[in-house]
């Protein structure tokens, strides 16, 4: 969680920081600071506010210009609230030195009782604090920066990415990781360090990729990486695909309403390339898998895990797997029965997730093929993965997934419908007919979109509801799930999904005169289609409204109804899923909340 941002070179540090932040702030927004360094030997300059970026923004008033070397942090807490005290950047003992830390110090306690110990005197209530005290003690002993470093890395316990300053260079950064993401970007003349390349992409497109328990040191003309040990190592250089625009809003009022609409050319992204004739497909990033799994595992929190249980249909029918889907932060806990005949594959917008990463080495360490689906290049899980499908949404900055999950499940059918050619266990007419619907897929996502006003206007009418209930069967249940998740996220009010077949085994309870009930009906041709239907009665039976998403396969006398263009039944909830998401929107705006930084939470979550 939370943004990292460091700068050195001969422009203004102040200015590329804030930027960077800026671009980083859907990471974390509890609070946010810097730390500058100006000439040798002067004090550096810290400021630190609670909240938003722009209180930090208003507490430096555009001061600090000479400064050519600086680290700024946007905090998500996970030690201490979020105060002006408790934000990063933390100093050391003499006050020279500044760190800030993206994760959790496990072992901060006995750190700070250490340092105590001899003397030193805590200001926050991070865990933070007892890095800055702990490197500032190993810089006095070896008056390196990278040295000092490498020896705090090697005692510290937990997840990691840190990055310090020291007034004595003023031109050096040195940062660390583990578990947690940094990213070097390369200049002329000056170098970023950052927690995603978006901070960075409208200086340089050149980035190196950093390993674990890796220690870099940044000059302005000079990126040095190294080991724990101190040994040199090559890092991976790549090239940014995307420009800085794609991470802006571009006459969007938020991000989240940018990326809903982005949804047709992220779909189509992801399909592109994949079909060499139009009844074959091709995934050529599955070589490494050898393909005599007997069952497939898929692990993933959030939206990701309603991609799954989604893909798990796909998956099933055409290919005729077994296949498990579950929340990657339980799986880590128990002693489940995986072979190397299991393919486990996780999913992960940042590829960052600590639960889901944490989840991939438990699963590797007891023998499964793994193959992860992910959106960010180079991260670390498609790294740890045996393979990597990459979904091609671009740039997800709100903190709401949309755009990012349509692209995971369009990555499930993609892999349902290679395995199931590659096993014959279905026709290549069958195989086209599945390409056909998948291409045209897009365009019935736009047809929704510029039909979607009479949805934002029927929604603000439901603002004051203190609870929404969301009704499927079949694929229609997981897309419930996420229209559930998607209102409690952005407009913090009760929502839950239920598979329609459950309705009578205890949730009708909940409904009461007037309650909203959002129903996602299969297609009319689908065998449970009449049972769909017989679960919209019983509810408006006991006073529930009903909203309908259906295809014009019904004839419904309903009065509030979506429609949504027909596709096969497994691919529906692409098409159902984004009048969810214009519904969760709205009602964000229309109770006057922070749509694309919703309180509590923060867009990859890098702790467990
Ligand atoms: N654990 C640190 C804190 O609570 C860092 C949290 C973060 O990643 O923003 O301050």
């Amino acid at each position: 969680m939370c943004g990292i941002v460091g700068y050195t070179g001969s422009n203004p540090a102040l200015s590329r920081v804030i930027e960077g932040l800026r671009r980083l702030e859907y990471r974390g927004y509890d609070s946010a600071g810097v730390a500058l360094a100006l000439t040798k030997g002067e004090k550096l300059v810290v400021e630190k506010k609670a909240g938003k970026l722009a209180n930090l923004e208003g507490a430096l008033n555009g001061g600090h210009e000479n400064a050519t070397g600086g680290i700024g942090h946007t905090r998500w807490a996970t030690h201490g609230g979020p105060t002006d005290i408790n934000a990063h950047p933390h100093l050391d003992e003499s006050g020279k030195l500044a760190v800030i830390h993206n994760g959790i110090i496990e072992n901060y306690e006995e750190l700070k009782a250490e340092l105590e110990r001899r003397g030193h005197k805590f200001k926050s209530e991070t865990d933070t604090e007892s890095v800055a005290h702990l490197l500032g003690e190993e810089f006095k002993a070896s008056g390196d920066l990278a040295t000092a470093m490498r020896s705090v890395c090697a005692r510290l316990r937990g997840s990691f990415t840190l990055l310090a300053i020291q007034s004595d260079n003023p031109n050096l950064i040195v940062g660390a990781r583990r578990n947690s993401p940094l990213v070097v970007g390369v200049g002329s003349g000056e170098n970023f360090l950052a927690s995603d390349v978006s901070a960075f992409i409208s200086h340089t497109k050149k980035a190196l990729e950093l390993g674990q328990d890796q220690v870099v040191v940044v000059t302005p003309n000079e990126v040095v990486v190294t080991d724990l040990a101190g040994k040199t190592v090559t890092p991976k250089e790549y090239e940014i695909t995307w420009d800085a625009k794609a991470a802006e809003r571009g006459g969007f009022e938020h991000f989240m309403l940018k990326e809903i609409y982005e949804q047709p050319k992220a779909v189509a992204d992801t399909l592109l390339g994949r079909f060499p004739t139009p009844s074959t497909i091709e995934l050529k990033e599955l070589e490494n898998i050898s393909g005599n799994f007997q069952r497939i595992l898929i692990l993933a929190c959030g939206t990701a895990y309603h991609a799954g249980l989604i893909g798990k249909y796909a998956l099933e029918e055409w290919a005729k797997i077994p296949v498990e889907v579950e929340l990657a932060s339980e799986f880590r806990y128990r002693n489940p029965v995986i072979s190397e005949q299991t393919l486990v594959i996780t999913i992960s917008q940042s590829g960052e997730t600590m639960d889901t990463l944490m989840a991939l080495r438990h699963a590797k360490s007891l023998g499964a093929q793994t193959l992860s689906i992910c959106n960010t290049m180079g991260s670390t899980i498609p790294r740890e993965s045996d393979s990597v499908l990459y979904t091609h949404a671009g740039p997800e900055i709100a903190v709401a997934s949309t755009k990012a999950l349509l692209t995971q499940v369009i990555a499930l059918d993609l892999l349902a419908l290679y395995l199931a050619s590659k096993r014959s266990s279905i026709t290549s007419n069958r195989t086209k007919e599945i390409i056909d619907a998948l291409l045209q897929l897009p365009n019935k996502i736009e047809e929704i979109l510029e039909t979607v006003e009479p949805l934002r206007a029927m929604t603000r009418g439901y603002k004051n509801a203190t609870s929404v209930l969301f009704l499927g069967r079949h694929v229609g249940f997981p897309a419930a799930l996420e229209g559930a998740l998607k209102l409690k996220e952005l407009a913090y009010m009760h929502a839950e999904g239920f598979a329609g077949g459950e309705l009578k085994h205890g949730p009708i309870a909940l409904i009461e005169e007037g309650t909203p009930v959002i129903a996602i009906l299969p297609p009319a041709k689908s065998e449970i289609a009449e049972k769909m239907r017989s679960n919209v009665q019983e509810v408006r039976a006991r006073g529930a409204r009903v909203i309908a998403i259906a295809d014009q396969s019904h004839s419904l006398d309903l009065p509030e109804l979506i429609r949504i263009p027909e596709s096969e039944e497994i691919l529906q909830p692409i098409l159902s899923i984004v009048p969810l998401q214009v519904f969760a929107y709205e009602m964000a705006v229309a109770r006057g909340n922070d749509v694309d930084q919703p309180r509590n939470l923060a867009k990859s979550v890098t702790v467990e």
